[in-house]
C-alpha cells in the first residue's frame, strides 16, 4: 500500500515542535511492508489540509494524520478528513462515556468545546485513547483509508501500537524484513559500484547504501507474506555480498565497529587496553559503552603530552625528539610500552595531528599512527591524512584503531 503521511499543526511549521512523529510512523510503516511516498506538514488551516489530503489521494491508498484532534477551534483534522471521505459526523456514544469518565476521573469539568471528541464519522472504525481525550479513527472510501491519530507522542504511539498497528497488519502485503551490513575501508560509492551486478534490476530484495562518518553501510530488505522467504531471500543476498566486498565488511547484523571488536575479544577470551593521545580516550569510551565489557577491558591511558608518553608508557626521550610524538616509532613504543605495563593481550595506541593546527608538510593534518602490540609484537599502520575537521580526524582514528584490532583478531588461527 502507498502511503502519504500528513503531520497537522501550525507549531511544526514554525519550527517550534520537532517532527518526531514521521519518524516514528515511517519506520513502522516500513516494518509492516506499507511505502511510504510522502510527508507533508500543513499549518492548522482546513482549506489547505483538505488540499493536501486530497493530492495525496491521487497517487495514495491511505492517508495517515497525526494532530489535530483536540477540542479547541483550530483543531480540525477530524472534520476535514470526514468530508474529504464524504462522511458525516454524529455522536459515538462509546466515545461519549469514555470522556465524561476521563474528565470525572481527574475531577475537572467538562465543556462544550470537549463533546466535539465525541463526535465521529457514521462509518469509522473509532481507536480509543488510554493516554488522553481524543480519540482517532479510520475512514474508508472508494478503497482509500484516512487514519487520523492525535499529535502528542505520547499519545500517538500508544494508539499506534494498540490499535492503529493491528489494524493496518490486518490490511498489510507482507512483512519485512532487512539487514544491514557494515563496512569499513571503502566508500559509499565505490560500495555501490563493487554491488552494481548484484543491485542492478533488483526488485526484492533491495539494497540501499548509506554512508556514515567514515564508514559505508548496505542495507538489504525484502518483503513477503511469509516473513521465512523474506528472511531467507535478504540471507542468501548476504552470501552474494560478501563475495563481492568481503574483506570490507566486519558485521551482517547491523552492529558497529566497537562493538563487534568487544564481542570478539569476549568470544576469544582476551583481554586489552589502551594508550591514546589524539582521541583523548574515545577508544576506551566506545569499548566501555559495551555491556560486559569488563573481563576484556583492562585499562585505557590518555597520553597526551610527550611527558605522560614518558612517563606512563617509558617511551624514550631521543625517541620524541628524533621521530616526534606523531610517528610510527613513538607509536609504537607507546603499545610496547602499554604491555609492559600491564600485560593485556592486546595492546593498542594512537598518536596523531587532529589540527586544525599543528600540521606540516611531513606531518599534514589528520595524519596519525595506530600501534598494535598483540601478545608482546608490535605492529604499526598509518591512517591517511585527510583534513576535514578535528572531530573527523579524532573519529577516524579512533575507527581505524576498532579496525586494525579486528583485522588482527581475524588473522587469529
Ligand atoms: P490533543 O488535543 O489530544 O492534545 P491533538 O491531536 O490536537 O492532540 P495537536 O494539538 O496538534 O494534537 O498537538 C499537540 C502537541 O503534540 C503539540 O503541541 C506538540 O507538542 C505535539 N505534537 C504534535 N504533532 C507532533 C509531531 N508531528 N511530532 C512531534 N510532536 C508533535
Amino acid at each position: 500500500m502507498r502511503v502519504a503521511l500528513i503531520s497537522v499543526g501550525t507549531e511544526l511549521l514554525m519550527g517550534q515542535t520537532v517532527n518526531t512523529n514521521v519518524v516514528y510512523l515511517s519506520q513502522q510503516l516500513n516494518l509492516l511492508g506499507f511505502d511510504v511516498l510522502y510527508h507533508h506538514t500543513v499549518g492548522d488551516n482546513p482549506g489547505r489540509l483538505r488540499e493536501v489530503i486530497d493530492l495525496s489521494r491521487k497517487d495514495c491508498d491511505l492517508i495517515l494524520t497525526t494532530g489535530g484532534l483536540g477540542p479547541t477551534q483550530d483543531d480540525l483534522t477530524k472534520e476535514i478528513a470526514c468530508e474529504a471521505f464524504h462522511d458525516e459526523l454524529v455522536l459515538h456514544e462509546p466515545s461519549m462515556a469514555a470522556l465524561k469518565e476521563a474528565f470525572c476521573k481527574r475531577h475537572r469539568h467538562m465543556t462544550d468545546n470537549n463533546l466535539k471528541q465525541a463526535y465521529m464519522p457514521t462509518r469509522a472504525v473509532v481507536f480509543d485513547n488510554d493516554q488522553g481525550t481524543a480519540p482517532g479513527f479510520a475512514l474508508e472510501d472508494h478503497g482509500d483509508y484516512i487514519i487520523c491519530i492525535p499529535g502528542p507522542p505520547r499519545e500517538m504511539k500508544a494508539m499506534y501500537q494498540r490499535r492503529v498497528k493491528p489494524f493496518l497488519e490486518s490490511m498489510s502485503e507482507g512483512m519485512v524484513y532487512f539487514r544491514d551490513v557494515m563496512t569499513y575501508g571503502i566508500g559509499e560509492s565505490q560500495l555501490e559500484t563493487a554491488l552494481l551486478p548484484l543491485i542492478d534490476g533488483q526488485t526484492d530484495p533491495t539494497f540501499a547504501t548509506y554512508a556514515k562518518e567514515g564508514e559505508s553501510y548496505l542495507r538489504i530488505t525484502s518483503k513477503d507474506k511469509d516473513p521465512a522467504a523474506a528472511k531467507a531471500r535478504v540471507e542468501a543476498a548476504i552470501e552474494q555480498v560478501k563475495e563481492l566486498v568481503g574483506e570490507f565488511i566486519y558485521s551482517t547484523d547491523g552492529g558497529t565497529l566497537p562493538e563487534t571488536v568487544g564481542s570478539l575479544l569476549l568470544e576469544k577470551g582476551l583481554t586489552i587496553s589502551s594508550a591514546e593521545s589524539c582521541t583523548g580516550g574515545m577508544f576506551a569510551s566506545a569499548l566501555i559503552a559495551i555491556p560486559g565489557i569488563s573481563t576484556a577491558f583492562d585499562r585505557g591511558l590518555v597520553t597526551y603530552s610527550n611527558r605522560a608518553k614518558m612517563e606512563e608508557l617509558g617511551v624514550q626521550e631521543v625517541t620524541l625528539d628524533t621521530y616526534g610524538a606523531v610517528s610510527e616509532e613513538t607509536a609504537a613504543e607507546m603499545a610496547a610500552g602499554l604491555y609492559n605495563v600491564c600485560g593485556s593481550d592486546i595492546c593498542v595506541s594512537v598518536t596523531g595531528v587532529a589540527g586544525p593546527d599543528g600540521g606540516s608538510d611531513e606531518k599534514p593534518v589528520g595524519l596519525a599512527y595506530i600501534g598494535l602490540c598483540f601478545c608482546g609484537e608490535t605492529e604499526v599502520f598509518k591512517v591517511e591524512p585527510r583534513n576535514v575537521s578535528r572531530a573527523w580526524n579524532r573519529n577516524k582514528s579512533m575507527l581505524e584503531m576498532f579496525w586494525h584490532v579486528y583485522e588482527r583478531l581475524q588473522r587469529m588461527p
